[in-house]
């Protein structure tokens, strides 16, 4: 298999070349030249198969630069009960006739980054190993990432990790989550300042080419293909789960932010799993939604971004959603470029209109948003009718799908556990979440950081002290 650019780069890279990379060179993202087709008897054989083995089928079609061998090993150190709880890995609950919710939180870090950071860790310390190569990743985390992040490299040979956070802003848990980490390749970074000061920060030091390339600067975020493709298998492992044969169509209804997670879904529906809807679900960040509803695409300023009971989806942008709209629009990397790499750069969006727009519709897509009324109510209200407590994310997810379901099962993505979010939980249940055992007192474990300014030097003097090399 073949990548491409959105953007119309010539080169073809393989799987590995762009394993370790962020953006092509010309700004775009990857993508496959094509969308592998799943016919009926195949659909039918990945019915059975355990999650580690669907995982391999699925990966293998995309990836032939790792022998076989290796990357059954891989994706067999990847989804284990014992990193993921149950055997399942995404276990499927049902909540109501033909409503379930998808499992995919119970990860090291109680989030679904977990599901695609997990496999990263075990493929960066595996093609590091095969080129003789090290890393050291840099990155800025409110929450999520930064500790699904470390949790997945944590330990790994040649991988060092420098995470920056905005000191004293992320919750207690998070905070004790990322800082007890004692693995001496995980850097954690308590910047002075606010989140945009870390990012900015991580901008400045990758912008010096110089030092990127002398101390072998990279990244995590979430454009990376590899993580996108990982997060395809739970698609088809829950569309088995739901169905008891390849004749039925589920929809999937998933708290979005950056577009990761459901674009996955649509690589899914690309390849043929028997889709019928993929609901986006936004907060009142709801940028996707508006696009959705009116073929418009609107960049929101860091004023009009606001900060949310879901913070996970607080985006003001969303930086996967290139990749569908180069599929939308027939693949045209020309047009691709002239809204991304123009209209969004010049004027901070773009609109869709006339057979662009009603071309939406046939890939599945719809969408709707939520408040933070509507997630303590949802809240409030899936525990009273089925004894479930979902986090304000999966909440959103809940209210949206409520919405706008039809009689197709809907299987709801439940993408972090409510301990994350214990102040909401206690707004709408007037009780504290349950936490996994594991984690019962983790604010009490030591904690290892370093406090520095918002200082660009400051940071690069400590990589270059601390580097691995
Ligand atoms: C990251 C995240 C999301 C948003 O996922 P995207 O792939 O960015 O759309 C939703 N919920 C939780 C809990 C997350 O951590």
């Amino acid at each position: 298999m073949r990548y491409l650019s959105t953007r119309g780069d010539a080169a073809r890279p393989r799987f590995c070349d762009i394993l370790l990379e962020g953006l092509a060179p010309d700004g775009g993202l990857y993508l496959p030249e094509t969308y592998p087709q799943i016919d009926d008897t195949t659909l039918a054989r990945w019915r059975d198969l355990s999650y580690a083995e669907l995982a391999f089928e699925i990966l293998s079609l995309y990836i032939d630069d790792i022998p076989t061998a290796d990357l059954r090993g891989i994706v067999d150190r990847t989804y284990t009960a014992e990193v993921f709880g149950t055997p399942e890995i995404t276990p499927l609950k049902k909540l109501d006739d033909g409503l379930y919710l998808q499992a995919l939180s119970n990860g090291p870090t109680l989030a679904f980054k977990d599901m695609a950071m997990q496999l990263l860790g075990n493929l960066f310390e595996y093609e590091l190993a095969r080129r003789g190569r090290q890393l050291n990743i840099l990155g800025a985390t409110s929450g999520d990432t930064g500790s699904a992040a470390e949790y997945a490299m944590r330990g790994k040979r040649g991988i060092t990790v420098f995470m920056l956070s905005p000191h004293g802003r992320m919750s207690p848990f998070q905070q004790a989550q990322m800082f007890s980490l004692q693995d001496t390749n995980i850097h954690n970074i308590a910047v002075e300042g606010v989140f945009d000061d870390c990012q900015d920060i991580v901008k400045a030091v990758s912008a010096d080419l110089e030092f990127k390339r002398r101390w072998q600067i990279g990244t995590v975020n979430s454009i990376n293909w590899a993580r996108l493709l990982a997060q395809v298998v739970y698609y088809f492992a829950g569309y088995f789960q739901a169905t008891a044969s390849n004749a039925e169509r589920v929809s999937f209804a998933v708290p979005s932010g950056n577009f990761g997670n459901v674009c996955a879904g649509h690589v899914a529906r690309m390849m043929g799993l028997p889709i019928a809807r993929l609901v986006v679900a936004t907060n009142e960040n709801d940028v996707l939604d508006e696009f959705f509803r009116t073929g418009a695409y609107r960049v929101r300023g860091s004023e009009q971004t606001h900060e949310t009971s879901s913070p996970s989806m607080d985006i003001s942008k969303a930086s996967n959603f290139e990749r569908f709209v180069f599929d939308l629009l027939g693949r045209d990397a020309q047009r691709t470029r002239a809204l991304f790499g123009e209209s969004v750069a010049r004027e901070g969006g773009f609109a869709l209109t006339g057979e662009d727009r009603d071309r939406i519709a046939g890939f599945g897509f719809v969408s709707g948003r939520s408040t933070h009324a509507d997630r303590v109510a949802t809240i409030r209200a899936t525990f009273e009718s089925s004894g479930v407590v979902v986090d304000p994310h999966t909440a959103d997810g809940l209210k949206v799908a409520a919405l706008l379901r039809r009689p197709e099962p809907m299987i709801v993505l439940e993408t972090a556990l409510p301990a994350k979010f214990a102040a909401t939980i206690v707004e709408a249940l007037g009780r504290e979440p349950d936490r996994p055992v594991a984690l019962v007192g983790i604010e009490q474990v030591p904690k290892r950081f370093k406090v520095m300014p918002v200082s660009a030097d400051a940071v690069k003097d400590y990589i270059a002290h601390n580097a691995g090399q």
